[in-house]
């Protein structure tokens, strides 16, 4: 493992380049990441590098948004095929057939969700600033998409305005059942329940604490307990055990693995930054039309 590590570091002297990781990806590649972090923060981050390759360890639409905050960067994702199920659960179609239904409608679009779909929305938002940004728009009626369960989550939290929710949702945390957190909090009666939004709300209504996979990892850290039933991704648990290796981590059930975001491996790292491979490429129009929704993000997460 040493050699390929030496191999991966040697090569991103040569090609400039700097790799960021989700926290889902694999142990293994959150250690030599340069970045590891959630898609706000990489989103972010990707407009603070200076080099001139991002390598994405990640799936394809955080490979897009870096992409399209970054249009004089090269952006190359890890592995080609590594997509997210939920950012292709709405259409253009769909959004325009609501927009010709409300007045005063804002589309508020996860970052889980295609450049195309990036493109046909007003604002995107992530796990971490959701909430803040809804609050903040001016109009009366909110388009969530594509996830219907952090939708639900935002609307019940902003009582003065109209949500129409999409029916997407991500096939990992939906598996995060109600009955396994009780099963859990019963083997661990005293362990705090920290979730994801993009789970069901009946699991959301058991936890101690729900937020963003960075919001865990904060609240944990912070948290005087030391006990935690961990109920998201569980490459998470890398991060809070590395944070606080005196406390303990469970996860809910078997099933807290996405596949997509286990496809990035140390191999492919060095392979595509040899080679230049899996460079993200986007039609100008696109790109155009889905930045002006992450930069009214980042603008409204200030
Ligand atoms: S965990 Fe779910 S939302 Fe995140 S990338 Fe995987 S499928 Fe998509």
């Amino acid at each position: 493992m040493d050699n390929i590590i030496n191999e991966i570091k040697k090569l991103k002297k040569e090609k400039n380049a700097v790799i960021l990781a989700h926290y889902y990806v694999c142990d293994e590649v959150q250690e030599i990441a340069d970045f590891v972090g959630d898609s706000y923060y990489l989103s972010k981050k990707a407009t603070e590098v200076s080099e001139s390759m991002i390598v994405f360890a990640g799936v394809k639409f955080m490979g897009e948004s870096a992409k399209i905050l970054n249009p004089e960067k090269t952006v190359v994702m890890v592995d080609g095929k590594a997509d997210c199920p939920m950012a292709h659960m709405v259409t253009p179609e769909k959004i325009e057939e609501v927009r010709s239904k409300y007045d005063d409608l804002a589309v508020c679009c996860y970052i889980n969700s295609t450049a195309e779909i990036k493109a046909h929305s007003d604002v995107c938002v992530t796990s971490s600033n959701a909430l803040k940004i809804v609050k903040s728009l001016p109009n009366k009626n909110i388009f969530f998409i594509p996830d219907g369960n952090l939708g639900r989550y935002i609307a019940e939290k902003v009582t003065d305005k109209n949500f129409i929710f999409n029916d997407g949702y991500c096939p990992v945390h939906v598996k995060i059942t109600r009955q396994d957190i009780i099963n859990k909090k019963k083997e661990y009666p005293n362990a705090k329940v920290l979730i994801h939004p993009e789970c069901t709300p009946d699991a959301v209504e058991l936890a101690d604490y729900a937020g963003s996979t960075a919001g865990i990892i904060d609240y944990a850290t912070k948290s005087h307990c030391d006990e935690f039933i961990i109920a998201t991704e569980k490459g998470v648990l890398y991060e809070l055990r590395n944070k606080n290796p005196e406390k303990k981590f469970y996860t809910v059930n078997d099933s807290q693995i996405c596949p997509d975001m286990k496809y990035v491996t140390l191999e492919k790292i060095k392979n595509v930054i040899e080679n230049t491979e899996n460079v993200v490429e986007l039609s100008e129009k696109m790109s155009e039309g889905a930045k002006k929704a992450l930069d009214e993000m980042l603008r409204l997460a200030e």
